[in-house]
């Protein structure tokens, strides 16, 4: 970058979850490919977060340019209102096919948090056309759904730090989030807090939702499948449909296509994104059974209220479909076990260093949570020096690598978050 680009990037242009006064550090990346990004000095940097979960198949990947640049030939978009093309059909059957057979009907959408907002008015949309005007969500604690206002009012009321937001955000149901983690023993007092919730306002809550087995953005943390299961038991109970938020999970980061699959239970509604096209271009899908689909299609207006200008988008749509067609060679199961056994080997160890509380694993993602606040400017800098892109947040040095990455790279990976570890000055 010469320095009038970095200074008007700096100067003019918002980062995510920055600040136009003092924003941390931006590094300019020129090209990627595999599982290196390349800085404009020509340093290359394996990656160690797949774009956020996007690039699981690694960057500048044939297959999917060639779907890319097969479609642009054809045509980059065309409006979806009153009109369908294969890219789009395609896709679908694949989703549906890939998905429980209780997810019939897709609704493709943007991003991550709009798959949430349609799913978020669908159950509205539901509940009017069975005559109730149903209008809280009961989520837990720790939760991430998205920076929009709907997804924002289900998030995590400090992380999504709702005061700002007091007077606009819609109010819904909080429970504790679940202590039993993934591979610990399973502990009933974990239901206590959702239980009392929605036994005391299962009239007014139109749906559960949330992230199945990981909770992102909220704490990195893995929690007991026998959550799932009694969640849904719950919800069958009260008749309150049940969503769930996979964006981040799905397209088998967590060692199963779908994190829901650790525990055999399946939603009534599925918000896909984030992976869903290899991390090319923002597309999202929301999925419903459908029964709650016919519902809403009888609701008063006899449609649903939603449509984006670039729904459907051929150019994501074909995109999407060669990523999942490289999921369904299915060489990912081998790959997402080959990174979760190196993180065994080579990451569970750190559990001992002084800076640590914990190390989790689960499929292709490592945690470690240590005991300080991490200075993000600070470490990513080292990172960059040791030739590794991770982006830690709060006290959490996460990994999320392509699911191509080598033992060589990923060994890069996680010996520079053990040297990190050892630098005094990287933490607050
Ligand atoms: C990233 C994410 C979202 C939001 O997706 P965007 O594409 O950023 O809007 C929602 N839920 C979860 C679990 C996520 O990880």
């Amino acid at each position: 970058m010469n320095l009038s680009d970095a200074l008007f990037d700096y100067k003019h242009i918002w980062h995510p979850y920055s600040s136009m006064i003092k924003p941390l550090p931006c590094y300019s990346i020129i090209s990627a490919k595999g599982v290196y990004l390349t800085l404009k000095n020509g340093q290359k940097l394996v990656d160690g977060m797949s774009s956020w979960w996007s690039a699981i198949h690694g960057y500048n990947h044939p297959v999917l340019n060639r779907a890319l640049k097969k479609q642009i030939q054809k045509m980059s978009h065309v409006m979806f209102g009153g009109i369908t093309h294969p890219s789009a059909i395609a896709l679908c059957r694949k989703l549906i096919q890939l998905t429980p057979s209780k997810l019939d009907c897709v609704f493709l959408s943007d991003s991550g948090s709009i798959s949430i907002e349609v799913a978020m008015k669908m159950i509205i949309q539901y509940w009017n056309s069975l005559g109730q005007n149903r209008k809280k969500f009961l989520t837990i604690l720790n939760g991430y759904h998205g920076d929009t206002f709907a997804a924002m009012s289900i998030s995590d009321p400090n992380n999504s730090i709702h005061q700002i937001y007091n007077n606009f955000l819609p109010k819904n149901f909080f429970a504790q989030s679940p202590v039993s983690s993934f591979h610990s023993s399973w502990n009933k007092n974990d239901l206590v807090s959702f239980k009392k919730i929605i036994e005391k306002h299962s009239l007014q809550i139109a749906g559960v939702i949330l992230e199945p087995i990981v909770q992102g953005v909220g704490g990195m943390n893995f929690y007991h499948p026998t959550y799932l299961k009694k969640i849904k038991k719950l919800c069958d109970y009260y008749h309150i449909p049940l969503i769930f938020d996979e964006i981040a999970t799905g397209f088998g980061r967590t060692g199963k296509i779908f994190a829901f699959e650790h525990a055999n239970v399946i939603p009534d509604i599925l918000c896909l994104g984030k992976a869903i096209t290899g991390g090319t271009i923002t597309l999202a899908a929301t999925l419903t059974s459908r029964n709650i689909a016919d519902r809403i299609s009888n609701s008063k207006p006899g449609c649903f209220m939603h449509g984006p200008t670039y729904m459907g988008n051929p150019l994501a749509c074909s995109v999407a479909y060669a990523n999942i067609k490289i999921l369904q060679s299915n060489e990912w199961q081998n790959q997402v076990l080959h990174i979760e056994r190196q993180l065994y080997k080579n990451l569970l160890p750190l559990r001992e260093h002084p800076r640590v509380i914990d190390i989790r694993i689960l499929g292709a993602i490592g945690v470690v949570e240590c005991s300080q606040i991490i200075n993000i400017a600070m470490m990513q800098k080292f990172f960059v020096e040791q030739g590794v892109w991770i982006r830690p947040f709060k006290k959490l040095i996460y990994i999320v690598p392509p699911y191509i990455i080598s033992t060589y790279a990923l060994k890069q990976l996680t010996n520079a978050i053990k040297k990190a570890l050892n630098k005094k000055f990287l933490f607050i």
